[in-house]
């Protein structure tokens, strides 16, 4: 149409091109004016829309994105591959402080909370608050379970300072949960589900300061339980030894008893030493059973030699981490004190493990436990890469072999040749040799062949309760249900001699 309207005003071509070239500068210029009011009108409306969005995904009273942005960024980090981590923190004392000190110094201290989290979470980190006292951090995809540990730490540490408010100081601790992604849970829900049940672990050992962590980790839970069960077991004194009988094999007689915790858990019944003595160590708490096991055990032994005119040698399990505080030097030498029992009958035994790592400490506890007169056995031997030579330095007076390479020695002809070595090694430090885990025969007779001076296991005898050792061998010079095995022994060595 506009075509038509220039060519019927213009009288000529020249006037017809410049009618033309007018129509689309108007054209052009209609145009821009419509699509510039469009946008303006668009961007006004889109303002608007990020606000409400804004309004609706930021917590009002601390500015912090809320759940829902955290689930949303779980779901999107999800359908990545790489793992990461997630931690909820609980504050124990907010709904305390609402009640005590009212609405509006809870909403401030809220924020500061809030405050405090946001500072020492990292900029990738998003952090969200959940409902009421709860806040959540996504780390980014990569971030695993050690860089939720950490910064649960560093906030934690924040923490350790009071929140001022209107001069009034209040005092916060956290619990905090962690889950993996993808590890627990496939879908933000769950991953969330997941930290709530690690939380209700938290709070109901009411531990603060301790990330809590995955679904279904009843390793977590049995491991919480085991340390309150610990701690009261210490204070109720439940630990109680067994014995297991140490024999010559030159007389067949019990010359030595080791001393072997028992855990009487009234709940549970015995609870192995393997079981509890690695969380006692991790726990601080080791060094309170050694003192028990260390009274009992010597406190019996004082008994036993009032009657027997040749008393056994009593061994003690000392862990490394008894043998990294001096306490453990004053505990021997009062309890050698209390019972009058002469250092010499009382063997610590130190696993190669620690002496190897140790070397420097070694050297000195052993000397200052020596110099108390007890005897030092080297436990676990052949376990603790060692190396031989560095057992030079040791001044100790007992290597006990490992019973890994005890165990069917006889049908297998490395652990014959290290058995060898051993021996050998001990008797050129003048070392005696004492072989863990006997459990056959055919095992005592290649160690009596190999010269080995003592030896302990199933074979000859179970840990035994105190009354039960003593029926059995205290103060018995031959042991009747020894007789057996000695026979057999003879025979083979008779054997052998191709008698
Ligand atoms: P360990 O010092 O090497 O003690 C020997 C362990 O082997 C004992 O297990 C004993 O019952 C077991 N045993 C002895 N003879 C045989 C055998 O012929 N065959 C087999 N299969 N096993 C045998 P237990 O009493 O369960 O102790 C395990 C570990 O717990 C001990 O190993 C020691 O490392 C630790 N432990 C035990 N009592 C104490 C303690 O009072 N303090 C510390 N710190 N650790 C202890
Ligand atoms: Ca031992
Ligand atoms: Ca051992």
């Amino acid at each position: 149409f506009s075509d038509q309207l220039a060519a019927f005003l213009a009288t000529n071509k020249q006037e017809l091109a410049a009618y033309q070239a007018y129509k689309g500068f108007g054209f052009v210029t209609v145009m821009s004016v419509l699509v510039a009011a469009g946008a303006y009108l668009l961007e006004h409306r889109r303002e608007q829309v990020t606000e409400i969005l804004h309004s609706i995904r930021t917590d009002a009273l601390t500015g912090l994105p809320v759940g829902a942005v955290a689930e949303e960024v779980i779901e999107r980090q999800l359908e990545r591959d790489a793992p990461f981590s997630v931690l909820l923190l609980d504050v124990r004392q907010l709904a305390r402080i609402n009640d005590a000190l009212g609405r509006s110094v809870c909403d401030t201290v809220i924020q500061r909370v809030a405050q405090r989290i946001r500072d020492n979470a990292g900029p990738a980190d998003v952090v969200a608050r959940l409902e009421g006292d709860k806040f959540i951090i996504v780390f980014p995809p990569g971030a695993g379970e050690e860089r939720a540990r950490g910064i649960g730490a560093r906030i934690c540490s924040a923490f350790s300072e009071p929140i001022t408010v209107d001069d009034t100081e209040v005092n916060l601790d956290l619990w905090l949960a962690m889950a993996i992604a993808p590890r627990d849970g496939h879908t933000a829900a769950v991953v969330l589900d997941s930290c709530e049940r690690a939380l209700q672990r938290a709070k109901t050992a009411d531990q603060v300061c301790t990330v809590f962590s995955g679904p279904g980790d009843s390793e977590t839970r049995t491991v919480l339980k085991l340390e309150a069960d610990l701690r009261r077991a210490i204070r109720e004194q439940q630990f109680g030894i067994v014995l297991q009988p140490q024999i010559d094999l030159h007389t067949f007689r019990v010359v030595g008893a080791e001393a072997l915790v028992r855990w009487h858990e009234p709940h549970r019944g015995i609870v192995s030493p393997a079981e509890f003595i690695p969380v006692a160590e991790s726990l601080g708490l080791v060094g309170d059973i050694t003192n028990q096991v260390l009274e009992k055990a010597v406190e019996q032994w004082s008994a036993w030699s009032r009657r027997d005119p040749e008393p056994i040698r009593l061994g003690i399990n000392l862990s490394g981490v008894d043998l990294n505080s001096k306490r453990i030097i004053s505990s021997v030498a009062a309890a050698l004190n209390r019972h009058r029992m002469p250092g010499h009958y009382l063997t610590l035994e130190i696993t190669e493990t620690w002496l190897a790592q140790n070397p420097e400490i070694a050297l000195s506890i052993v000397e200052r436990l020596r110099a108390l007169g007890a005897q030092i056995a080297v436990d676990d031997f052949g376990t603790g890469y060692s190396s031989l030579s560095q057992l030079t330095h040791f001044p100790v007076n007992c290597i006990k072999i490992d019973r890994s390479f005890v165990t069917a020695a006889h049908d297998v002809p490395e652990k014959v040749a290290v058995l060898d070595a051993i021996k050998r090694l001990a008797d050129a430090l003048g070392t005696k040799t004492l072989a863990e885990g006997v459990e056959t025969v055919d095992e005592l007779i290649l160690l009596n062949r190999l010269g080995f001076d003592e030896v302990q296991g199933f074979l000859f005898g179970k840990p035994l309760s105190p009354p039960e050792f003593e029926a059995r061998y205290v103060g018995k010079r031959v042991i009747q249900e020894f007789e057996p095995i000695r026979k057999q022994l003879h025979a083979s060595a008779y054997r052998q001699m191709g008698g």
